[in-house]
Order: C-alpha cells, then sequence, then structure tokens
C-alpha cells in the first residue's frame, strides 16, 4: 500500500530526479562523482520503489528509464544497432533469491547461470572486420556512444587483429587495475591535481581522452564477456566467453556456471572475501541467464536486460574517530593534510590515516578533531573519509582552522591561483630540502643506494646538507657525524654517491624534481636536447614541440630554469663533476624482473597493501621473503617507521627500496 499520497510522491519524485540527474552529470561526464556510489544508489531505489508505487509518476525522461551516460560532443558518435544497456540491481541475498524465483516462474523452469564478477570500470564495445579492429566506442547513453578508436589502440590487451578474419562485435569491460589507479593518483596528487574517487572513475577518465597518448599512459585493461550476436553453435555464455579467450581476447577466469542458490551464494561469500586481494576492483557480482536462447526469450526492458542482474557488495565503511590533522610538505611545497585516527579494521588492513589531500575538501567534508567519521577505501586501497558522522560530533567541536604557516618552517602559505593545494613557497624550508634530496636520491632518480629518508633526516638535522649540490662535498668525516652509521656504510653511500656522478642527464633531470617532470618526459626532453646546457636554453615552444610532452611540462622547466637559485644549484653540481650529457642509456636498464631469486625483507608500515598481500606479490615473481635481515638479503623494502631491520640493512649495505619504488617494479613487471 502507498505510504504516501500523491502529491507528496510527486514532490519527492521530482526531488529525486533533479539530484539523481545532477550527480549523474558529475559522474558521467566529468568522472568526478559528487557522492558515493552508496548515497546515488540508496536514493535511485527510492526513486524506483516510488515509481513502482505510483506507476502514474513514471516519465520517459526519468533517471531509471534510460542509461545514464552522457556523450561528449568532442568524439566522434557511434551509433549502437543493439542497444548497450545498464543492468538491475540488488543488494541482499534476498532480492537475488526473489530475482531467481521471478525467473523461474515465468519459464517455469529451474535456470542455471553464468555467474561473473562485476568489473568496476566502464563498458566498451569493440566491432571488428576481417579480422581487424576498426572501432571501439563507449555506452554513451546506450544508443549513441562515443568513438575511442584511437584510443583503445592504445590498450595492451586489445587485440588489433583476431585470427580467422573474425568480423563482429564484442563488448566487455574497460577498468584500471589497482596499481595503476594508485600510482596515478599518488602523481596526481603530488602535482596538485585533483584525484579520481575509484578506479571507475578513473578508467573512464582515461579512455575519454581527446589524446590517445594520455590513454596509453594510464595503463587500461580490458575483459571482454560479450559476443553481439555470435555464430550459432555459440548456445551459452559461458561458451562464449571460453571461444572469445580463444580468439584473443582477454577475458575473466573467474565466472562459473552454477544451478542452485547455495552454490551462488558460496560463490558471492568467496568473492566478498576475495576482493581485496583482486588487482583490479570489483563491485559485485552478475547473473546472467546461462542458455543464450532464453536470454533472447526474456528481452529487455527500456534499460535493463530482464536476463540478468548484480548484486552489489555492501559498502565497506567503518566508524572511527578523528585525534588529530597533520600537515606534510611535499618536495614541491604543496601542503596536504592528514586525519590521524583511531586504528580501525577496514577491507583487510589496519588504518589510522586518511589523506585529506586539500584544504577545500577538507572544509567542504567539514572534518573537525573529534569527529566520528566513516572511512573507507577508494578503489579498495586509499582510505578515505566519506563523511563526518553528525549525530556523534561533540558539543564543544569547533570548525578546524586551515594552518597559515608552514608546519615545517614557520613561512606563510600560499594559494596559488589555478590550484586546489596550499603551498609552501620558502625553497629552504627543510620538509622541502628533506623530500627534494630523497627525490634526487631515489632508484628512479640519481639512484644513490643506501640515501634513504632517514639518512636525508639525519645530514639536514646535523647541517651537513642544504641542497642536493651538498651530496658532492660530503666527507667521510661529516658522515661519522650520524648516529649509528659504520665505516662500512659510509663507504658504501661516498661511493654511491661518487658513481652517481656519472649518470645520464636524465636521470639528473628527473631527480631535480622540477613540478610535472616525471621520468619519462626528462628522457625525452634529454633525448633532444642531449646536455643540461641546451636544455636549460631551451623555449617552452621548443620543450612543447616535442611530441608527447604538453605546455605544462614544457611552461615548468623553463619557468624553473628562470629561477637564480636552479642556475646557482647547476652549476655547483657541474662544478662537482656531475655528467651532463644524455648518454643514451636506458634507466630501465635494469633486469625485467628485479626480485626474481632474490631474498626480500619487508619493515615499516606499508601504504598500498598489506603485508601478505605485498609478499604474495613478491612471491610471485620469484622473490623469496624472508622475516629478518641478513648479509644474504638482497632488497629490504621499507615503508613509513621503519624499524630495526632498517637500521641493520643500512649497517650492512644491503640494497633499501622505499613501497613506491618496489611498487614501480611490481607494476613494471605487470605491464611485461
Ligand atoms: P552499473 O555500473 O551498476 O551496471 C552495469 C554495468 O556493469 C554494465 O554497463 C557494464 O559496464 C558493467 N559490468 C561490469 N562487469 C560486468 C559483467 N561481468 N557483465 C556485464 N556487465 C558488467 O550500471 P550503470 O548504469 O553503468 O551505472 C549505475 C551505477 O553507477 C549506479 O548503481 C551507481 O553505483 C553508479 N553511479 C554513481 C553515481 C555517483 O554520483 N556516485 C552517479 C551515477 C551512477
Amino acid at each position: 500500500m502507498p505510504t504516501t499520497t500523491l502529491a507528496e510522491a510527486q514532490k519527492r519524485v521530482t526531488s529525486l530526479r533533479q539530484q539523481l540527474d545532477e550527480w549523474a552529470q558529475a559522474y558521467y561526464s566529468q568522472d568526478q562523482p559528487l557522492v558515493e556510489d552508496a548515497v546515488y544508489d540508496r536514493a535511485y531505489q527510492e526513486l524506483l520503489q516510488l515509481e513502482r508505487e505510483f506507476p502514474a509518476l513514471v516519465t520517459p525522461d526519468s533517471i531509471t528509464q534510460r542509461v545514464g551516460g552522457q556523450i561528449n560532443n568532442e568524439f566522434a558518435k557511434v551509433q549502437h544497432p543493439i542497444p548497450m544497456l545498464s543492468m538491475g540491481d540488488v543488494f541482499s541475498k534476498q532480492e537475488l533469491l526473489d530475482f531467481d524465483q521471478r525467473l523461474q516462474k515465468q519459464l517455469g523452469h529451474p535456470v542455471a547461470y553464468n555467474v561473473e564478477l562485476k568489473i568496476d570500470g566502464l563498458s566498451l564495445s569493440l566491432e571488428y572486420e576481417e579480422g581487424r579492429l576498426v572501432r571501439a566506442s563507449t555506452r554513451g547513453n546506450g544508443q549513441v556512444g562515443e568513438d575511442v578508436t584511437a584510443n583503445a589502440r592504445s590498450i595492451a590487451d586489445i587485440p588489433q587483429t583476431v585470427a580467422g578474419n573474425f568480423t563482429g562485435e564484442v563488448r566487455g569491460e574497460c577498468y584500471m587495475g589497482k596499481d595503476a589507479f594508485a600510482k596515478l593518483n599518488a602523481a596526481r596528487d603530488a602535482a596538485g591535481q585533483s584525484i579520481f574517487a575509484n578506479p571507475r572513475n578513473a578508467a573512464a577518465g582515461s579512455l575519454r581522452q581527446l589524446d590517445p597518448s594520455i590513454t596509453k599512459k594510464r595503463h587500461l585493461s580490458t575483459f571482454i564477456y560479450t559476443w553481439v550476436n555470435p555464430p550459432a553453435n555459440i548456445t551459452s555464455q559461458h561458451q562464449a566467453i571460453a571461444e572469445m579467450a580463444k580468439l584473443g581476447f582477454h577475458t575473466n577466469q573467474t565466472g562459473q556456471r552454477l544451478a542452485s542458490m547455495a552454490d551462488i551464494y558460496q560463490y558471492i561469500d568467496e568473492y566478498t572475501q576475495k576482493r581485496n586481494s583482486l588487482t583490479y576492483g570489483i563491485d559485485g557480482i552478475v547473473l546472467k541467464v546461462d542458455d543464450l536462447a532464453l536470454q533472447q526469450e526474456l528481452g529487455n526492458t527500456v534499460k535493463v536486460p530482464r536476463w540478468e542482474i548484480a548484486y552489489k557488495f555492501p559498502p565497506q565503511e567503518e566508524a572511527t574517530v578523528v585525534h588529530e590533522i597533520v600537515w606534510t610538505v611535499g618536495r614541491t611545497g604543496v601542503v596536504t593534510p592528514t586525519a590521524v585516527m583511531d586504528p580501525v579494521q577496514l577491507a583487510g588492513t589496519t588504518v589510522s590515516r586518511a589523506v585529506l589531500h586539500n584544504p577545500d575538501l577538507l572544509k567542504e567534508k567539514d572534518v573537525r578533531i573529534g569527529d566520528t567519521v566513516l572511512l573507507h577505501k577508494a578503489g579498495d586501497i586509499i582510505p578515505e573519509i566519506s563523511q563526518v558522522v553528525l549525530s556523534k560530533r561533540p558539543q564543544d567541536s569547533v570548525p578546524y582552522q586551515i594552518p597559515t604557516k608552514c608546519p615545517s618552517c614557520g613561512k606563510p602559505l600560499t594559494h596559488l591561483a589555478d590550484e586546489v593545494a596550499l603551498r609552501c613557497l620558502n625553497p629552504m624550508c627543510p620538509a622541502q630540502v628533506e623530500e627534494r634530496i630523497t627525490h634526487f636520491a631515489s632508484r628512479s632518480a640519481m639512484n644513490i643506494m643506501g640515501l634513504g629518508p632517514k639518512i636525508v633526516r639525519q645530514l639536514i638535522q646535523q647541517d651537513l646538507v642544504t641542497d642536493v649540490a651538498d651530496l658532492y662535498q660530503l666527507t667521510a668525516a661529516d658522515l661519522q657525524k650520524l648516529p649509528h652509521f659504520q665505516d662500512k656504510s659510509i663507504n658504501n653511500l661516498l661511493t654511491a654517491i661518487e658513481n652517481s656522478k656519472q649518470n645520464s642527464v636524465e636521470l639528473l633531470l628527473f631527480g631535480l624534481g622540477i613540478d610535472h617532470v616525471g621520468a619519462r618526459a626528462a628522457r625525452l626532453i634529454a633525448e633532444k636536447f642531449q646536455t643540461m646546457d641546451r636544455i636549460q636554453a631551451a623555449s617552452a615552444a621548443e620543450i612543447d614541440a616535442i611530441p608527447t610532452i604538453g605546455e605544462t611540462i614544457a611552461n615548468s622547466l623553463t619557468a624553473y630554469f628562470q629561477q637564480d637559485s636552479a642556475q646557482v644549484l647547476l652549476a655547483q653540481l657541474k662544478a662537482a663533476g656531475l655528467n651532463m650529457r644524455f648518454l643514451g642509456q636506458t634507466p630501465a636498464a635494469a633486469p625485467a624482473n628485479l626480485f626474481k631469486d632474490k631474498r626480500v625483507v619487508l619493515t615499516g608500515k606499508l601504504a598500498h597493501f598489506t603485508r601478505s598481500e605485498f609478499t604474495a606479490k613478491l612471491q610471485a615473481l620469484g622473490a623469496k621473503v624472508t622475516g629478518s635481515v641478513s648479509k644474504k638479503t638482497d632488497y629490504v623494502i621499507y615503508g613509513t617507521d621503519p624499524g630495526s631491520k632498517y637500521d641493520k640493512a643500512q649497517a650492512l649495505g644491503v640494497k633499501l627500496l622505499t613501497e613506491a619504488e618496489a611498487l614501480q617494479e611490481l607494476e613494471k613487471k605487470d605491464q611485461d
């Protein structure tokens, strides 16, 4: 029975539609959702329920009657003769049972399902003619999608040619793996850019790019799960997936043909457990009637197929209390707030910190000391505060005051135009100096083994270094001042610093830590100009002319070299005897898999994975992960607050890698 009057329902329906349209616009067009999926889903379900109670209120333009996506007019349009639909969803096992019973009643017999993981990405259609990929398109509004063929050609696992002169269309999910997502967001965050809320939005934002070279850099992947109009000998979804795999499409191998609800529940429980350890995000489980003839018989509504349903996982959220908001200063001076909370178990790891990214976000969420907050993990990895539980806010709570002075050097903080970030502009700020020197010494830059954050901090505390040029003036007598730094470590460090003088110039250029200039850009620039003198003299237009290098990098580089301090630093480095030429060697000349047959020890708090997840990843590459450091240890990978294992590695001269450096290696391997 209706619980409200028609007039009340009409009012609520109008307001829900307006709200959902606004959220959908931000989600589908800007790939930047305004609210959590669970919030959207709750409002959507309420609208659906009201439309069921009051069918007279259903209008064709209601979000429940159309596929939600939108088309960016900058892309060519592609008609989908067979519409690309959305999917019905349920949020409990009971509703799944109701779905199955409805189908059984309609068909008059039990049904077997192909049960698949619901990949957290966006749908992609691929069309082939005589074995060649001719078109790739997004779902768009279901009838018309966006032509993303050039972008799809840059995705490594999409076959450009398919054996047997394949002509036809397949569809699947384009997604961004968790590692690529974490890396992309870390890079965007470091550059003061907005971060993606989840891998789905990151994948959509990366596929729907006008410049395919950007898509290529984002390391997207696909799982293909639909064969549109398959040949007659293919009669089931399960078989279709197996055959598409044989043709060379990347398919997900976890799907199972299941005929009983008990087995389906077991599958759901299994993947609810395994979800955090998968290398890609999933947001639920999909049940598809396996028999393709039955699918035809059941047909579609205007928006969803009647033969499939998604079971959506409940949001993984935990409540905890914020004790402190700490501000850290990055190497480019960006000051980032992090909430420190009571530790809670969340999606497989203990979490006590969540980055709040920038003051605007902090203000928008209105997080205050003493607040109870709900925590979740974006993309199953990065802890994030979803919202404050206002009902639990202490009576005496006051709005959090954004600092006006740098937490490290005390100089005023500045908001640069066009930036959400807050910056410390003092180049001598100790926190920035520490970050800059650590970056300079890191493996992908000057590769000075043994010069991790802890030693850098000690060098700064002892007034031995204030910039990277000072590293080249260090003597054994200086290093003896560092606590617990033995002769062997001193020798190793001095040798590593000396050896770094021979590096090819792109490593130095990257090591300078210039805004937006990553390792790849540094190499391309060094390759083009060959010497540091020519790089320093290059105009923004000349740099911009390098394919795949954009205006932002070009402007940032020229602005950097225009500073007197940069000129002085370069002159000092030259005088210290650093190589200033491009030597043509690849920084990645290291073995393809650094960890194969190596003994590795983990220490400190890891930000991106649990110890066991990281161990499993290393073992998959052939590493032997052990618990204690000895002379035989090849690498010690350390997170924040590393313990005595770090010190021991240092003393024994064992190679130290930061978590980020190790992840870079793992990612390199993923791309092989
Ligand atoms: P959906 O993403 O919930 O489900 C349909 C899609 O699932 C398909 O189009 C396909 O791309 C994908 N999929 C993944 N794995 C699949 C598999 N194995 N087989 C078949 N399809 C598979 O539906 P939708 O219409 O794309 O989006 C609606 C959802 O998007 C909402 O439920 C909500 O969670 C989210 N959304 C969120 C906001 C927000 O503001 N947070 C706004 C709009 C939509």
